[in-house]
Order: C-alpha cells, then structure tokens, then sequence
C-alpha cells in the first residue's frame, strides 16, 4: 500500500476539464489539511475536511472541495523561555502543489472590485481515483495591497478581515465554480465560515413582490435548502461567528437589504450558523450527543447526526499497517472489516506498538531535548490548547499527581496551538509549563511545540493512553482520540462528543468525570482514581489484557469511527435528492 499521506511534492495536472462533467457536490471549508506541507488547515475542523476529501476520493465520489489558499498558513508555534507561546507564519509555496488556473471571478467588497484567482491541487487516492480542491486566492495584481492579503493568514485578522475571508469563500467560490463550468446539485457547508454561499444562490429566487408581506421574505428558500447541506461543528452559541450588521453592510454594500438578512440570521447580529440552519435542508451535529445538545441550543430545527471518522489508513502506524495487511487485503479502504482485528496476533501487535512508541521517544529527544522511558506508560494530550478542552485538569492537584506517580510511575507529553486572540488558552500554555517544571524529573513531562498533522501521526500512535478532558458538553466531536484508537492506544476521556459512542468501559477504553454540573476538582479525583486504581494497574500487571484492549480498540472503534463511514453516510443521507422539508422541519422560520 502506497503511503495515503505522501510527502515531497507532486506533479499537478494544469486542467480542471476532467472534473467538470460528472462533479455534481461542492464540499466548502474554510480549512483542509490536504497533505503536511501544505498549511491551509488550523486543527481538527480543517483535518476532518481532509480525511473527509481522502475518503471521497477512495469511494469515486463526484465532488469538489473549496477552501482559501492560505499563503501563510494559520500559525508556527515556538515556546519561549518562560513557556509563553510565540507566532509565526507558517507559509507554503502554492506552486509546489497546485496550478493557478486562468479564471477568475470578481466581487465587490467595501465597493472595491476584488478578483479572486482558483488554484487546483488533485488529491489522488491510493486506489488512484483523483479529487479536485480549488484554493482561492486574492493574492492578484489587479487587487489593491490590502485586498491582496484576504486570503493569506488562516483565521488572521479582525473581524472585518474574518468577514471578508467568508465572502471570498461562500460568494467568490460559488462564483468560481460557476465561472469554471461546475455543474453543482449540492453544496455542503462544513461549518458556518461558507454561509454566505447560501445566501448568494438565495439572491437568484426572488418572489413575485405582490405576494410577499412587509416583514416576509422576498426569495425563495426552497430552491435553496434542496442545495445545501449544513454540518455544524460547535455545540456553544459562543463559538458561532456573528457579525455587525454595520461591518456586513460596509463590506458587502448594496449586496441585499439587511431586513432580510435580519430574517434569516437573526435580528440584533449576523449569526452564520443560523444563517446556515435557516438556508440549509440536511442540517447535522458530528455526533449523536452533538445533535441533541444543538438541537436544545437551536429549537424548531431537524438536527440530524452524522458522526465523524478519521480516514484510517492515514493514521495508522506502518509498522502496525503490516500488522493489518497480513491480516487483511481490504481494510484500508473498507475499514468495516476491522471488526475482526480483535483476532490480531497479539505480539504482533505489541511489537508494532513499541516500535511506534519507541520513533516518538527519539523525537521527543530530537526535537526537546525529553528523556523519556518505552517501559513508563506514556500518556498523550494534544489539542487546541483553549479553556473548554481543559489540558491542565491532570494537574489540579499536584501532590495527588506526585502520589500517583510514586506508586505507579508514568510520563506525559502535551502538544497543542492557542489562537492568537485566545487569551485564556494562551495563559494555560504557560501554566502547563509551570506545572511541568514544578514536577521536575520525577514525573517526565514535555511539550513538544507547533502541533501539525506530522506530529500527530507519531502521537496518536506513540503514546499509550490518549486523554480527553473536555468540560461537557463541549467537545463537538474530537476525533484525535479515533487516529489513536486505530492504533490501539487506548482512550481515558470524558463522555462527551464520539466518546459517547465510542467508549466500552474496560473494552475499548475507560470514561472519566462527570457530567455538565460536576467541577473541575471532582473530574480531578475521578480522573486520579481511574488512573491509580485500574488504568496504570493494569498496564503494569496484566499486559495481556492490555494488548487484548488494545485490539477491541482497533476492531470495535476502527470499524466504526472511520471517513469512509462517514461519507457513505452522507451521501446516503444527505447528498442524494432528498424530499423537502416537511411542516416544522428545516427552520424554525416563518418561511414559505
Ligand atoms: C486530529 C487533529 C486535531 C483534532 O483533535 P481533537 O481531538 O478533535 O481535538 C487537531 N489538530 C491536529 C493536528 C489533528 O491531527
């Protein structure tokens, strides 16, 4: 099997003529990770768009991606000396891995022309189907300076910079398919960041103005929710990107009548997740636990439940890959199949692991200096470093930690970015430090800097156990924890997000913590316990049974928690013709 991720630069074919007459889906994401050397994602949003394309790709599905170009990336990570973060761009030469195509298409932002270039890069599957992703770029001569830099910085900015990114994405590239001959039935939004893309094709089904009332609106939604499709990605209001109405205004002039928007968004700001849930017919949360918590945040909506999967075969480790081909033809592309690891060799597998664990030790030492044991088990956490996924939690009670670790020794590696406007997230960075220099040698800890899609592929299958602590319910999803299941690390997380659905106590993995109400400090003690009385235990005491949950890990949770899943699922689902909504479903809107 060839490497599903490769590295090194590809030749790209100039042309998106074979791609035009059978694609019929457009796939928007304001993130993708497409491959590690090509920074146009910023965590698990823009990952998942990737495993999502990969997996398209191995299944022939007629789609096309659309993201923004991202010149400079979202962030390089550096810790200094007092274990703050630093930022860095994080640029990519565009040129190595996809072609500027010849269209182009212009839209009027602050009532300046803005032209937007498509640049195509083919992602091909190891089965050797091939997926086109246009990467839009404003970086164009005719453009003023500072529109030139819209699509440089992922996430970069202000609001207004945010504002216009969405407009190059939602608007300029549904123009851009068109300008390209794209013949597209379905537009899937992943995320809020492309709902201007709803709100652009809305502006094409005006209602004859004798039948519309003063406080109604004066297009037609049907037309609309037949072609989008919805997924939501944050379980909390406050994660949803709102706007003005005056930046909307000032940035988009004349584009359409704020009261209408007002409709359909909301009346005091512009909410792009409403918009998207007013505009959309399929909607969905990442898992089931996802939906319920949106649909009590957003009610008179049908929230459906598609949950998210990694794409397998890219994140398994190529010695445990072995492992699995010897065992099976087809598992990479049907990961169904891995319902029968459990009957893996179990040396084999172990084997397998230790080289893992043993590659990550040697970088941990290359890259930080760490020295860290292959005989210690080796507990892992990298995410975004925010407040919600709440990293320092092993550390809230620091003499329990050191107990802990006397009676059953252990190591930690931490790895995760901060956005640059999170405060709070940045401030846990460093208190992270603190902790780890305050424990000292006794308990070996490291942070190794700038988490990417590199790094992770040796975490999620270096480590032993891969913890979660997200305060419920705000864990959308997660899907680290699925690429270190595959790889028969096992999982010590909070029920929250897939985990729910994942978790098989002493099977699969372990659960930890409460729920919504429960504090920190008890999800600490819960978390010690389960640590010092049957996770660690058992690591040291009962190695068969570890490596026996190692291997329902990879058959329970691989077979399942896979893109390829998922993607059946959606085009099963949502993607075919599907009827329109009935009475009460689709919006909560006095819609018509
Ligand atoms: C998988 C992944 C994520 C998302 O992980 P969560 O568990 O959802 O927080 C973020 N960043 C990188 C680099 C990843 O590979």
């Amino acid at each position: 099997m060839s490497p599903p991720i490769a590295n090194g630069p590809s030749p790209q074919p100039a042309t998106i003529g074979p791609f035009l007459g059978h694609t019929r889906i457009a796939y928007f994401t304001m993130e993708i990770a497409l491959r590690p050397d090509v920074h146009t994602y910023s965590g698990g949003l823009g990952v998942l768009a990737g495993d999502t394309a990969r997996a398209s790709a191995d299944l022939d599905l007629p789609i096309v991606f659309v993201t923004l170009l991202s010149r400079a990336g979202y962030l390089r990570q550096g810790i200094d000396a007092e274990g703050r973060q630093t930022e860095q761009p994080d640029e990519w030469q565009p040129a190595h891995f996809a072609t500027a195509l010849r269209a182009k298409v212009a839209l009027l932002i602050e009532g300046r022309e803005v032209w937007i270039r498509p640049w195509l890069h083919v992602l091909v599957s190891p089965l050797g189907n091939q997926v086109p992703v246009l990467l839009l770029s404003t970086d164009l001569p005719e453009n003023q300076v500072e529109d030139r830099r819209i699509t440089d910085t992922l996430y970069g900015g202000d609001e207004s910079l945010r504002l216009k990114q969405e407009v190059v994405l939602g608007i300029g590239g549904l123009r851009a398919l068109q300008a390209l001959g794209f013949a597209i039935q379905t537009y899937h939004l992943n995320e809020g960041h492309a709902a201007l893309l709803a709100l652009d094709l809305l502006r094409r089904y005006p209602r004859p103005t004798d039948q519309v009332g003063p406080r109604e609106l004066r297009y037609n939604v049907a037309p609309v929710r037949e072609a989008c499709i919805f997924t939501t990605h944050t379980p909390v209001e406050a994660g949803h990107d709102r706007f003005d109405y005056g930046l909307f205004a000032h940035v988009l002039q004349g584009y359409i009548d704020l009261d209408q928007v007002r409709l359909l968004a909301g009346q005091d700001a512009l909410n792009m997740t409403r918009l998207a849930l007013s505009l959309a017919g399929f909607i969905n949360g990442v898992a089931v636990r996802h939906a319920h918590t949106t649909t009590r945040l957003f009610p008179g909506y049908r929230i459906h439940a598609v949950t998210n999967g990694v794409y397998v075969p890219g994140w398994v480790h190529p010695a445990l890959a072995t492992v699995f081909n010897a065992f099976s033809r087809t598992w990479a592309y049907e990961p169904t199949t891995m319902a029968r690891f459990d009957q893996l060799p179990d040396e084999a597998v172990w084997q397998a692991h230790r080289q893992a664990k043993a590659e990550l030790i040697d970088l941990l030492r290359e890259r930080c200096g760490a020295a860290l044991d292959p005989e210690r088990p080796l507990i892992g956490f990298a995410r975004r470093m925010t407040a919600y996924k709440r990293p320092a939690l092993l550390f809230e009670d620091i003499e329990q930690v050191r107990a802990l670790n006397r009676r059953h020794p252990f190591q930690v590696v931490f790895a995760g970015k901060a956005h640059p406007h999170d405060e709070g997230g940045k401030a846990l960075v460093q208190r992270l430090h603190r902790f780890m220099r305050e424990l000292g040698p006794e308990l070996p800890t490291v942070f190794v800097p700038n988490y990417d899609v590199a790094l992770a592929r040796c975490l999620v299958a270096g480590c032993d156990i891969w913890l979660n602590t997200p305060q419920p319910p705000l864990e959308a999803s997660g899907t680290s924890g699925m690429k270190a299941a595959v790889n028969g690390v096992l999982n010590l997380s909070v029920l929250d997000g897939w985990w729910v659905e994942g978790c098989m106590e002493g099977v699969t993995g372990w659960a930890i913590g409460g729920d919504e109400s429960t504090s920190h400090a008890d999800d600490a003690q819960d978390l010690y316990a389960k640590l010092g009385e049957v996770v660690l235990p058992l690591y040291y005491e009962d190695r068969p049974r570890w490596i026996w949950m190692m291997k329902q890990s990879i058959a329970k949770l691989g077979s399942f928690f896979n893109a390829h899943r998922m993607m059946r699922r959606y085009a099963a689902e949502a993607y075919i013709p599907r009827r329109p909504p009935g009475a009460g479903e689709g919006a909560g809107l006095p819609l018509r």
